[in-house]
């Protein structure tokens, strides 16, 4: 279970309320971390709804911990984020993503996008848009072969969301509402903000197996997608059922184990070689 990503978090989480030196253990390592560049990142591909097509990639972030090994972002996200260090390793990783797309997509003549998570914290900075602007001057990617996922929170404040995304669609970014049903107040958000990706979050397809409802839920959001005019990506498809039912309710991108786990930046690259993409 050491890969598997929900494993992980749920080892951090009984870690966490147990042994709260373990908390300031990690902070500590953290900071040290972002300035010796011991960030990795991982490459997850999104297919065409054919399976073999790939349409896109999702950047994952992994920590290599010179005593630990790799971490998962279960067990320092959280952390990161209570005490602000995500602000910068956010940017470390949207720049290094950026850069990796650019060199890929000149390497192997793909249009692909890449999508990157953006934690809230970092969202709300004031000079976030800046700093995008200038990460997509730098690297010389084009703005529409970037897409930003945000996740929906409770302390979401609609109004300040609302031009912050604005300002990134003028750059010509695109925005990604990530784990898309598991959000606060999700139906009143997707009616006013202006996104142009919907990410089904894997809780509802690993429902699809046991009832019609849970069916019916991964179908609903899909409609949603076409009605609204958004791109779709089905987030942790891992078997052949949810891979054959998600396709009699329409054509969206497909991510999960299924098809890919999250690879290494050689494994991606030997992807791109082999496969046709967009
Ligand atoms: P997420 O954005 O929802 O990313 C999808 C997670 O599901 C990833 O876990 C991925 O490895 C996992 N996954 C993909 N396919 C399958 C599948 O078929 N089955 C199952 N069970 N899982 C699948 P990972 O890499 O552990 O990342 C966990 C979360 O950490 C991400 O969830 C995202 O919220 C956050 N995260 C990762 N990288 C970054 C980053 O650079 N910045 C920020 N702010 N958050 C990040
Ligand atoms: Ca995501
Ligand atoms: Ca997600
Ligand atoms: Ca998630």
């Amino acid at each position: 279970a050491k890969n598997d990503p929900v494993e992980n978090i749920r080892v951090y989480k009984s870690q966490m309320s147990q042994d709260f030196a373990e908390w300031f253990y990690v902070e500590n390592d953290l900071q040290k971390a972002l300035m010796q560049n011991e960030f990795e990142l991982l490459y997850q591909p999104q297919f065409h709804i054919d399976g073999e097509k790939v349409c896109g990639v999702e950047v994952l972030v992994r920590w290599n911990h010179p005593q630990r090994g790799m971490l998962a972002p279960g067990q320092f996200l959280p952390v990161a984020e209570d005490t602000g260090l995500i602000v910068d390793l956010g940017h470390q990783v949207l720049k290094q993503a950026c850069r990796q797309m650019k060199a890929w997509q000149q390497t192997y003549d793909t249009k692909i996008p890449i999508s990157v998570n953006v934690s809230m914290k970092q969202f709300m900075q004031k000079d976030f848009v800046t700093k995008v602007e200038n990460i997509i001057l730098e690297t010389g990617l084009a703005p529409t072969c970037l897409e930003l996922e945000v996740t929906e929170t409770v302390t979401m404040d609609i109004e300040r969301t609302y031009k912050v995304l604005q300002q990134l669609k003028k750059l010509g970014v695109k925005i990604s509402l990530d784990d898309f049903g598991t959000g606060y107040s999700s139906l009143q958000h997707l009616n006013e903000l202006p996104f142009d990706v919907f990410k089904v979050d894997q809780s509802f397809v690993k429902k699809m197996v046991h009832h019609e409802r849970g069916r019916a839920m991964v179908h609903t959001m899909l409609k949603l997608g076409e009605i609204f005019n958004v791109k779709v990506v089905v987030e942790g498809v891992e078997t052949e059922f949810e891979w054959e039912t998600i396709k009699t309710y329409g054509n969206p991108l497909l991510q999960g184990y299924k098809f890919s786990h999250p690879l290494t930046e050689d494994q991606f690259s030997n992807l791109l070689r082999q496969t046709p993409a967009e």
